[in-house]
């Protein structure tokens, strides 16, 4: 079994690890049909303004959720006692961003991205993915316009939440653990990295964006390590820290806090981050191990995840480009309905015990209807490929037009999925922001 999940590991090496890419965009069929969220009614505030207004307050918010961390989440690594937010600290954000184990690097700026209904920007306002991230953006990100907002500026609740749900992936979770050769990883309590190859750009961020919470016995014994991931806290920290914003009237800061925790829930939305093998039950897992072909099991797991996420990239872009709103990938994120209540519980107990569950049909669509070489063929290496851009083309002259409709109903699946939670939240954060401004 160990041999099983080493190799399984080991496949995350290549992986990129982004899950739905361009969260924003992916996000915005949902959100441009709420009016309420479309009025430019909050005043853009650098994340330094806000720590300086608030900072006695957040020494509590952090206190109290950390100590709720402790006792309420298996497996939570405790943040040590000398990364506690301090209010009198000379250098606040500094120490703000220790507190709550991001990585201290980035700059946080005020900005949004802009989306297909944006006029087009100015060339002097425009920003690029390299100016926002030390990552490589890839097909997914380098396409993006940013606007850079000033403090002061008037922006939308819609903006400041889409922009904020794509911003986890711009690096804020990378180097975090112990062996990732940063400072600050040294610090963070979060020990070695469970899983990935540390040495691999994208690699470290997966324990945060994916969440293994509903492994079975074997699975936890032969691998303790997959129990080390951290999307449900991350959720929770900010969901606390956008509702102890619009407490204290930082609107701005309250629905940008919401889009980081969006981000975590839109990539546990994906079967692949939720469960390390979608659709291999404990015994067939025993029984690949035992006919020794464990390592091409993985493979094939590791180009399913993949393919997916270019099908799904590829088929929503081009839906959003030709603004086709009523388009059944578009439709089922805009759908919204109907909504459960979101709690501390809901990633756990609802969100991945679904995602889970959905991982096994998933797998069986994507091997009936994509092109056998991507999903069937052991020998075959998805990541670096070089062929997805092109993979609805391939899928359409392999299959047939008859495959891209079926595989766009399995995806409006996933985002059925994607926005009743997403709707959740986002009632959530209203909720929060209405009761308390
Ligand atoms: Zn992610």
């Amino acid at each position: 079994m160990r041999l099983w999940f080493v190799l399984f590991l080991c496949s995350l090496l290549t992986s990129p690890v982004w899950a739905w890419s361009d969260h924003a965009s992916l996000l915005w069929p949902l959100v441009r049909s709420q009016p309420e969220l479309l009025e430019a009614s909050l005043e853009a505030e650098s994340l330094d303004a806000f720590l300086q207004a608030e900072a006695s307050g957040l020494v509590d918010v952090l206190d109290r959720h950390e100590a709720m961390s402790r006792e309420t989440m298996p497996h939570y690594a405790p943040r040590p006692d000398a990364l506690a937010f301090s209010a009198d600290a000379h250098d606040l954000r500094d120490v703000f961003l220790r507190a709550i184990r991001v990585n201290p690097e980035l700059a946080y700026p005020l900005y949004r991205q802009t989306t297909v209904e944006d006029p087009s920007v100015p060339r002097s306002k425009a920003q690029r993915f390299a100016d926002l991230s030390f990552l490589d953006g890839g097909v997914s990100h380098d396409s993006i316009v940013y606007i850079a907002l000033q403090s002061g500026d008037r922006v939308a609740p819609a903006h400041v939440l889409a922009s904020g749900s794509d911003e986890p992936d711009f690096g804020m979770d990378i180097g975090l653990f112990a062996d990732n050769d940063t400072d600050f990883g040294s610090q963070y309590g979060f020990g070695d990295q469970p899983f990935g190859n540390p040495n691999l750009e994208y690699s470290s961020q997966a324990p945060f964006h994916m969440g293994f919470y509903h492994l079975d016995w074997v699975t936890r014994k032969a691998q303790p390590d997959l129990l080390r991931t951290y999307p449900e806290w991350r959720v929770s920290l900010f969901r606390a820290l956008s509702r102890f914003a619009f407490e204290t009237g930082h609107d701005y800061w309250g629905w940008r806090f919401a889009g980081w925790g969006l981000h975590y829930i839109g990539d546990l939305t994906q079967p692949y981050h939720a469960h390390p093998l979608p659709g291999v039950g404990t015994l067939k897992g025993i029984w690949t191990v035992l006919r020794g072909k464990t390592e091409e099991a993985i493979q094939l797991v590791s180009n399913r995840h993949g393919v997916l996420e270019s099908y799904q990239y590829q088929r929503v872009q081009k839906a959003l480009e030709e603004k086709s709103w009523d388009n059944v990938i578009l439709a089922a994120v805009a759908s919204g309905e109907p909504v459960p209540e979101f709690d501390d519980l809901t990633v756990r107990n609802e969100l991945t015990k679904e995602s889970v569950d959905a991982g096994k049909d998933l797998d069986l669509a994507l091997v009936a209807d994509m092109p056998p070489r991507y999903v069937s063929d052991p020998a075959f290496e998805w990541n670096g490929s070089g062929e997805e851009a092109a993979i609805v083309v391939t899928v359409a002259s392999d299959r047939g037009e008859v495959a891209i409709e079926t595989l766009d109903t399995v995806i409006a699946e996933q985002m059925l999925r994607f926005s009743r939670f997403a709707q959740a939240w986002i009632n959530d954060a209203k909720r929060a922001g209405t009761t308390d401004s």
